[in-house]
């Protein structure tokens, strides 16, 4: 059967503006699109349990725990939670976790000191990271040979960077991941990079609810939307659709070492 893997939705809360979309339909439109596993993303400790709930009875839905940059304030989370919540059966990575200068640049140290700290957490533990990046291209390059980040390997998403970066980051052993803004008229530069990975490190992902692809721009996005991404890059790339799902998935289940059935 051919696989596909949305590596990077947010199920926990789907919430876009004032739409408030239904797991139970987000679910069903993924299985009629081909859409057969998810990973879903945690952005802040205070939430993983509610979180952690809604998929854990799901089949081939994972999940990840971590501090996303612009919510260091949010929640007062220790390492022993951290631990504790990156041990749950369904949890494969840590993440997302980064840095987010174009958000927010008041919060700078402390976002360096929590990525750092993730990252030890990470390594000790043996689960690859999920990086979320934002104008921050030269700090968070430096922590992650810093902190020797590549021990533990792991996923550059919604990759919006240039290639110098991506082609640093190919080398020390991550993967990058592509999201619907492929398919935004203006990301000239988001196309280049998704024809330049090489295809063996290439991962999709909606980053669910934001960031709907075309046809679907500006409206909640929903794992669903993840045949969109792979349908502009096998356009890009001259591959049929079928060859880049297959060859993400595989990618996915060799990173996180996972039997994709
Ligand atoms: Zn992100
Ligand atoms: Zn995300």
């Amino acid at each position: 059967m051919t696989f596909l893997v949305d590596s990077h939705c947010h199920l926990g809360d789907l919430k876009f503006g004032d739409i408030d979309q239904d797991l139970n339909e987000v679910l069903d439109n993924a299985k009629n699109s081909g859409v057969t596993h998810m990973l879903c993303v945690n952005t802040d400790l205070g939430t993983f349990p509610d979180m952690y709930n809604k998929i854990k009875d799901l089949p081939n839905v994972y999940a990840s725990v971590g501090t996303h940059p612009l919510n260091v304030n949010d929640y007062a989370w220790t390492e022993k939670e951290l631990l504790d919540y990156a041990a749950y059966d369904k949890v494969i990575a840590v993440g997302e976790i980064g840095l987010d200068y174009y958000y927010d640049e008041e919060t700078k140290e402390q976002q360096k000191d929590v990525f750092i700290r993730q990252i030890r957490i990470a390594r000790q533990i043996g689960k690859p990271i999920i990086i979320h990046g934002r104008s921050a291209k030269d700090d968070i390059f430096k922590i992650v040979i810093d902190e020797q980040a590549k021990d533990v390997g792991g996923i550059f998403h919604c990759f919006a960077d240039d290639w110098d970066l991506a082609e640093k980051v190919l080398d020390l052993g991550f993967y990058i991941s592509v999201s619907g803004m492929v398919t935004f008229k203006k990301a000239a530069n988001i196309r280049e990079i998704a024809s330049r990975v090489p295809l063996d490190r290439l991962l999709l992902e909606t980053d669910s609810p934001y960031l709907a692809p075309v046809p679907n721009r500006g409206k909640p996005n929903q794992p669903a939307y993840v045949k969109y991404v792979a349908e502009e890059i096998a356009k890009l790339r001259d591959l049929p659709v079928d060859e880049v799902c297959r060859i993400t998935s595989e990618n996915f289940a060799r990173l996180f070492n996972l039997d994709l059935n």
